[in-house]
C-alpha cells in the first residue's frame, strides 16, 4: 500500500471527507493479505497450510502477498468459511469438496458455485484406531461402542455420518458418539474415555502415533459392503491401505477408503493472489515435501488433477500452463 494509492480513488476522497480515513488503509491491505483455513494443530492441514504460507511469505517482498495459516474445525468448516467470504483459501477433502460445489449432503441449499480448485494435496485414508481391549478389528464391531466421530466442522465428523448412514447405523449404534477435536481424541482413548477414534487424515501424522505409542491400540479395517459400494458409487472416494509398520504395534495393513486432501478457494480470490500461492508451492517443490512425511509421495503433475471436482481457479491454471503441467483432455 502506498499514499498515492490511498487517495487514488474517488470512493476513497469521499470517505476520507466522511471522517473515516482508517477504513481506506485496512481495506487496501487487506487485498494482499490471505489466510488458508486449515484444520486442528495435530493434523497434516495444518502443517501444511504453515509450509505453503511459509514459502509464499519467503518472497513477500517481491510480490506483496503475506499468508497466514489458520487452525480451524477442519474441512467443513473451511468451506463455510470460503464462502461466507471469512477467508481466502481453505484444505478441504474431496468429498466435502465435491459436496460443497453442487449443493448436496450437508451442503444442501448451500451451494457455492464459486467454489475453485488450487490443487490437490496428499491422500487421506478414514482411519480408526481402537483400544486394543475393544476387540474391534473390523468397523462393524464398533457397534454397541464409545467412538469419537469427531468434532463438528471436520471433514471426518461428515464422511463418518455417510459412513454411518451407508451402513444403515445412526450415531445411537454407539453407546456413546463423542465430539472431542482431534487433538483431544489420542489422549482420550487412551484414558479409557472412548473406544475408538476416527480421524481422515495423512499419514504418517503426530496424532495417530500418539494414540498408538501411548497406549495398546490397533488400526481398524473399514471395508465392508457398504464402503465398496460408497467407493464404486463416487469419483472422491477410493479405496485405501494404512501401511503395516507405520506404527507402533501395527504390523499388518489396515484396508479401509480414503479422500484426498485439495487446496481451495473461491473465485472471487484474486488471479494473481492464487498464482502467487501456487507458483511458489510448485517452484520450490522440494522444500515443501521435506515439510511434512505424508508430502512423500506427492507428484506435481497430479496435483493439478487429482480429486478435484470444482473447476480450477483461472491463477492456479495459467501457472499450471506456464509450467506446462496442464496437457490434453486434463484442463478444464
Ligand atoms: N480431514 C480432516 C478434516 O477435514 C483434517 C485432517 C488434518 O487436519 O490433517 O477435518
Amino acid at each position: 500500500m502506498t499514499i498515492t494509492k490511498l487517495f487514488a480513488g474517488a470512493g476513497l476522497a469521499v470517505a476520507l471527507a466522511a471522517g473515516t480515513a482508517l477504513v481506506a488503509p485496512e481495506a487496501v491491505a487487506q487485498d494482499r493479505f490471505i489466510t488458508i483455513g486449515t484444520g486442528g494443530v495435530t493434523g497434516v492441514y495444518y502443517p501444511a497450510g504453515g509450509a505453503i504460507c511459509r514459502l509464499v511469505n519467503k518472497d513477500r517482498r517481491e510480490h506483496g502477498v503475506r499468508c497466514s495459516a489458520e487452525s480451524t474445525g477442519g474441512s467443513i468448516y473451511n468451506l463455510n468459511a470460503i464462502q461466507q467470504g471469512e477467508i481466502e483459501f481453505g484444505v478441504v477433502q474431496s468429498d466435502w469438496q465435491y459436496h460443497a460445489y453442487e449443493g448436496t449432503s450437508q451442503f444442501e441449499g448451500k451451494k457455492n458455485e464459486k467454489l475453485r480448485a488450487v490443487f490437490s494435496l496428499h491422500p487421506e485414508p478414514y482411519t480408526v484406531v481402537a483400544r486394543a481391549d475393544a476387540n474391534a478389528r473390523n468397523f462393524e464391531e464398533l457397534r454397541g461402542k464409545r467412538v469419537n466421530v469427531g468434532n463438528p466442522g471436520s471433514g471426518q465428523r461428515g464422511t463418518t455420518e455417510v459412513l454411518l448412514s451407508a451402513m444403515g447405523w445412526t450415531m445411537s449404534d454407539f453407546s456413546l458418539a463423542s465430539e472431542l477435536r482431534p487433538a483431544e481424541q489420542a489422549q482420550a482413548l487412551c484414558d479409557n474415555k472412548v473406544d475408538a477414534i476416527v480421524y481422515a487424515v495423512g499419514h504418517p501424522n503426530g496424532s495417530i502415533q500418539e494414540a498408538t505409542t501411548a497406549c495398546d491400540t490397533v488400526l481398524v479395517n473399514v471395508a465392508n459392503d457398504a464402503v465398496s459400494k460408497l467407493v464404486s458409487d463416487n469419483p472422491y472416494y477410493a479405496e485405501a491401505t494404512i501401511p503395516g509398520g507405520m506404527y507402533r504395534n501395527n504390523p499388518d495393513d489396515a484396508r479401509t477408503f480414503g479422500v484426498r486432501a485439495t487446496l481451495v478457494t473461491s473465485a472471487d480470490t484474486p488471479e494473481e493472489h492464487v498464482y502467487v500461492l501456487t507458483k511458489a508451492v510448485f517452484e520450490n517443490f522440494a522444500d515443501f515435501q521435506q515439510l511434512h512425511p505424508a508430502f512423500a509421495s506427492l507428484d506435481r503433475k497430479e496435483m493439478t488433477q487429482a480429486s478435484l471436482s470444482v473447476p480450477l481457479h483461472p491463477g492456479a491454471e495459467r501457472y499450471f500452463r506456464e509450467a506446462g503441467l496442464l496437457n490434453g483432455a486434463a484442463q478444464q
